[in-house]
């Protein structure tokens, strides 16, 4: 950032309107450029002055419904842009933010929040299918996964096979949820990741609404930042299909687990 683009930006800087990446590029630039900071300092002086020394003029009747007007028939555009753009919330004021979410409504991204155990599991898919090689145990064999699992968790983990519906294995790792250890199958199929969590139910807080019956099951269903979920729980653990893919597709594996689970828990008990 120049002396120049500084200058420019001071106003809303102080204002903290000036986005997150460049609020930064500001930061940095104040820590070394000594007349940059002698104008930002004098520009604080004359704020603070200003809100001491001046009356607040009251706001002129309609001038708030204006303003509302006048964001609504610009933000919608700007908005929707947003919603598609994705990185772009950095570069927006807080702000402003505010005054879309009063103008434009923020409900499908102010949905309530999903239970602790489902944003954590969203979270856990989401960091591993950024990283490359997500697996600990990296095998396409159902067997070798499942020893390996065996060996690591103190239940027993059916290793399902989702490659009728085109989706393969990577292998596992091991994680955890809230301190509980979880095993964490990895799938694949066109370079979208589906994770398989499995935990001891006990002491976990699951969903209690957004249950679907599917034959004679539950499944807990939901969407949460692009990546469905599909949650249900079998004997003494729960189980989990995390991924982008559609709804039905985890649905289909979460049908696979279960009948898989039931023949597993069934011999080894
Ligand atoms: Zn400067």
């Amino acid at each position: 950032m120049t002396c120049d683009e500084l200058r420019a930006g001071l106003g809303a800087y102080l204002d903290r309107e000036l986005g997150v990446a460049h609020s930064l590029d500001a930061e940095e630039h104040l820590t070394f450029c000594m007349s940059c900071q002698w104008a930002y300092a004098k520009e604080r002086e004359f704020r603070a002055l200003l809100e001491t020394r001046l009356p607040r003029p009251p706001a002129p009747a309609g001038l708030r419904a204006r303003i509302r007007a006048a964001l609504d028939a610009e933000a919608r555009p700007r908005f929707r842009a947003l919603l598609t753009g994705g990185r772009r919330w950095a570069a927006l004021p807080v702000a402003l933010l505010v005054l879309l979410a009063l103008a434009v409504g923020l409900r499908p991204l102010m949905a309530p929040a999903p239970p602790p155990p489902v944003s954590e599991l969203v979270a856990q898919h989401q960091v591993y299918s950024r990283v490359d090689g997500p697996a600990e145990i990296v095998s396409t064999d159902q067997a070798a996964v499942a020893g390996w699992l065996e060996q690591r968790v103190r239940f027993a983990v059916p290793v399902p096979d989702f490659s009728p519906a085109g989706i393969r294995l990577i292998g596992a790792r091991l994680s955890a949820l809230s301190d509980r250890e979880m095993a964490y199958l990895l799938y694949e199929k066109d370079r979208q990741l589906v994770s398989l969590f499995a935990f001891p139910r006990r002491g976990v807080t699951l969903p209690s609404g957004g249950w679907i019956d599917v034959g004679d099951s539950s499944f807990y269903v939901t969407k949460v930042r692009g990546v469905e979920v599909v949650l249900w729980v079998q004997g003494d653990l729960a189980y989990a299909v995390v991924s982008p893919m559609s709804r039905e597709t985890l649905l289909e594996c979460a049908l696979t687990v279960r009948r898989l689970a039931r023949t597993t828990s069934g011999s080894g008990a």
